[in-house]
């Protein structure tokens, strides 16, 4: 499906640069446009793909290019003023092309997190495509302003798309890696699992003799409203040009039932491994799984039998399913789409950590304000001078 991409702050304009090298690479490009929103200067200046018209800085007469810190507040209140700005860049998105909008946004920070929400308000007022928003949840060793700002902004942001796609860094950090290495590996893992679900789309009829390719209107329609998760799982396979066995093994034509048990195990993979945002997968209300791999290794029945698995799994009668034939791959891999989730821990445990934080920040204030009274209080034994 054909997107506009919106990265918001410094985690959102990374990520949309990653799609952009991603979308590069492949046949079924699915980046129509992609702009980066930010108010720090030096943020835009360290993008790579996201042409230099299309990087945007807001909030220049508030906070002179220097960010707005994590002031989410701060950083919804500038992009309402500065939205015309943001205008300007979408004007110069054929519009009449593209499926949906797709805002990224770091929720912890304070331009994405207050920003995204802003925008995909103005974004649905004026168009007529889905707008749907890629949150990133921070670590929960940010600390408590970063957990305050993704729920704040998760509670806002979820009313205001269409559908709300979450990662969370959370249960994608490792022991002992860098920050910096830290974030290009998860980015990695971002767009490799939205770059493929996206890229599904855009197989075109003539591409391939694909048997059930998947449509941009199936991704549409399961990501009608709520909360979505994405699963991945992937397995190296033998191609059938390689190698000596392949002259003399009759297996290697098509074995049905190979691809059939083997398909059927990797969407059980994806749907109860690790997800972008882990939650239980029976709460979903919708669900798409998507085939990929050379063709050869492809086959109706194998997604079938996983479609059928996850209806079961998810008691959901609005499962689909189809392929994203990749030409000339040595792996076969499925992707599971669950949208319209509910159960999920980490959403509550965000917000209670967040409620908790609210609650220390409102006393410390009330506690400063009171000390600082203290402080300047003479008893009225001295005057101010005016
Ligand atoms: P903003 O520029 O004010 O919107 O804030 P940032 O985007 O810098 O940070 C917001 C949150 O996004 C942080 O708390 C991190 O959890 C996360 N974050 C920052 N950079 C990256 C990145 O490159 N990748 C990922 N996955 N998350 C990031």
């Amino acid at each position: 499906m054909k997107l506009a991409l919106i990265g918001f702050g410094q985690a959102g304009g990374k990520i949309v640069d990653e799609f952009l090298a991603y979308d590069s690479a492949i046949d079924n490009s699915f980046v129509e446009a992609a702009i980066a929103v930010n108010s720090a200067t030096t943020d835009l200046q360290g993008l790579d793909y996201i042409p230099q018209e299309n990087r945007i800085l807001i909030g220049q007469t508030r906070v002179k290019g220097h960010g707005v810190g994590a002031d989410n507040e701060l950083g919804a209140e500038v992009t309402e003023a500065d939205i015309d700005e943001i205008q300007g860049a979408i004007d110069r998105v054929p519009v009449h092309e593209i499926d949906a909008f797709l805002i990224v946004a770091g929720m912890g920070g304070g331009t994405g997190s207050g920003g995204a929400p802003v925008l995909a308000r103005h974004l649905k007022r004026i168009y007529t495509e889905p707008v749907y928003g890629l949150g990133i949840l921070p670590g929960t060793d940010e600390g408590g302003i970063y957990t305050l700002n993704a729920a704040r902004s998760f509670k806002t942001l979820v009313d205001e798309v269409d559908n709300l796609l979450v990662f969370d860094n959370d249960a994608w950090r490792s022991a002992g890696e860098s920050v910096g290495s830290g974030y290009d590996r998860i980015n990695h893992e971002i767009v490799e699992r939205f770059g493929l679900l996206f890229a599904a789309g855009e197989v075109g009829q003539n591409d391939h003799v694909a048997e059930s390719v998947v449509d941009s209107s199936e991704i549409i329609n399961t990501l009608e409203s709520g909360v979505s998760t994405i699963g991945y799982a992937s397995e190296t396979v033998e191609s059938a040009n390689d190698g000596l066995l392949s002259s003399f093994r009759s297996d290697t034509e098509f074995d049905e039932g190979t691809a059939t048990n083997r398909m059927t195990s990797l969407v059980r993979k994806a749907t109860l491994g690790r997800l972008t945002l882990p939650c239980d997968a029976a709460s979903a209300d919708r669900g798409l799984v998507v085939a990929t791999g050379s063709p050869e290794h492809l086959n109706r029945k194998g997604v079938e039998r996983g479609r059928q698995w996850l209806e079961d799994e998810t008691g959901s009668m609005e499962i689909r399913g189809g392929d994203y034939p990749l030409p000339g791959r040595d792996d076969v891999g499925a992707i599971v789409l669950l949208s319209g989730v509910t159960a999920v821990p980490r959403i509550d445990q965000l917000q209670q950590v967040a409620i908790e934080a609210q609650e220390t920040t409102e006393s410390v204030r009330a506690n400063a304000q009171e000390d600082f009274a203290t402080l300047v209080d003479t008893s009225g034994e001295l005057d101010a001078l005016f």
